[in-house]
């Protein structure tokens, strides 16, 4: 049995903390599972690495990542360095370069969460948030400085491929999952050249897969929607920005960021692809230990499941619905007083029992 092979980024903030927390459960499933072996290498880039070397990773950084099966990543942000720095020279550059043009982020209740909507109903859907290219672009400029006329152009980058490829990922994994529904979030009212653009290929997309259903709806009426009616949604897919924004909405709606995980894919396999939390480094409660680890914990749940491990990706999830439920182990963000370490070790407990039986 070959182990895979895991690059760890843990990171600014709270990202080393809850990352610690995913490997320890992942640690676990290593002992108890025979069938099962991992090992880690861990990349101490981030801020620190950026205030000593004026880079936040080696120039071949990517190169020392290309060859892992996967790369585990907590979150970067420091009020000491630009977030054009953190973003735009380490998460933007392995996101484009390894092609994750896919970003994965489940909304899902899990049971024992409170929401903050009155309706019971279950949330559970998939957002495909497009991971390449859109309003995530570093084309454009600031002119007339100091003037009174000063302003600045962003474009943003709508390919026909780009669009073609995340399109049909979700509709193959409405397929796979027997979904009814596709969703997609549009502003092709308002924005009339990406956003059509973006329409018309969706369209054509979703013509390949006569008995789902394509729903399409403008971001601004979407975003109402998810508070309004979330159970109606199976498979939403968004460009860069929208789905950012949607998935925040969607996490706070299934109790928050501590809560809400994430997979960068790179579909073709060619590269590895990086799971994360979706939040970031949360400056104001890091070093605190009270960050919720369980976004990342179910990242690497996530990853599990990419690598073809969906039975012990299953057990994790299972085992921090049950902590959740049980709710005598949760951090502040879900009503709780324990600690970071406290939850991840409860969670790593019940992975345990539920590997062993
Ligand atoms: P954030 O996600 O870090 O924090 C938003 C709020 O959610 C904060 O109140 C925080 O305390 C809370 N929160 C986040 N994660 C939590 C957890 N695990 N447990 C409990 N509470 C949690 O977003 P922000 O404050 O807008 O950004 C902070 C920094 O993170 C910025 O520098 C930003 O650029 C960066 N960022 C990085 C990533 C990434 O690494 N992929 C993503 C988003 C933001
Ligand atoms: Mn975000």
């Amino acid at each position: 049995m070959t182990a895979y092979k895991i690059a760890v980024l843990p990171g600014d903030g709270i990202g080393p903390d809850v990352t610690k927390e995913a490997v320890k459960v992942l640690e676990v499933l290593k002992k108890q599972d025979p069938t099962f072996d991992i090992v880690f290498e861990q990349f101490e880039w981030g801020s620190e690495y950026y205030l000593a070397h004026g880079h936040i990773m080696p120039e071949d950084g990517l190169d020392q990542l290309k060859n892992f099966d996967a790369i585990l990543f907590g979150a970067v942000g420091d009020k000491r360095v630009p977030d054009e720095v953190t973003i735009w020279e380490l998460i933007m550059p392995i996101r484009k370069n390894f092609q994750q043009y896919v970003n994965m982020r489940p909304i899902k209740r899990l049971a024992g969460i409170e929401s903050p909507l009155k309706n019971e109903q279950p949330i559970d859907f998939m957002v495909f948030r497009e991971n390449a290219e859109g309003e995530y672009s570093n084309i454009g400029g600031r002119l007339y400085q100091q003037h009174s006329q000063e302003m600045a152009i962003q474009n943003t980058v709508i390919t026909k491929q780009g669009v073609e490829r995340i399109a049909k990922y979700a509709f193959e994994y409405a397929q796979k999952n027997n979904k009814s529904k596709v969703t997609s979030a549009t502003k092709s009212n308002a924005i009339i050249h990406s956003m059509k653009l973006w329409d018309e290929v969706v369209e054509l997309v979703a013509k390949d897969y006569g008995d789902i259903e394509l729903e399409s709806n403008f971001i601004d009426a979407l975003a109402a929607y998810f508070v309004l009616r979330p159970e109606s949604f199976e498979v939403v897919i968004a460009s860069n920005l929208f789905g950012d924004i949607l998935t925040d909405l969607g996490a706070a709606l299934v109790g928050g960021l501590g809560v809400s995980p994430s997979g960068n894919i790179n579909p073709e396999g060619n590269f590895p692809s990086m799971f994360e939390a979706i939040h970031g480094s949360a400056p104001d409660i890091a070093g605190k230990g009270i960050a919720n680890p369980i976004a990342q914990i179910w990242s690497a749940a996530l990853m599990l499941n990419h690598l073809g491990r969906e039975d012990l990706s299953t057990a994790i999830v299972d085992a921090i619905e049950q902590v959740i439920q049980e709710g005598n182990v949760l951090t502040p963000d879900l009503g709780g007083t324990s600690t970071t370490q406290e939850v991840g070790s409860a969670i790593a407990e019940k992975v345990l029992k539920l590997v062993e039986n």
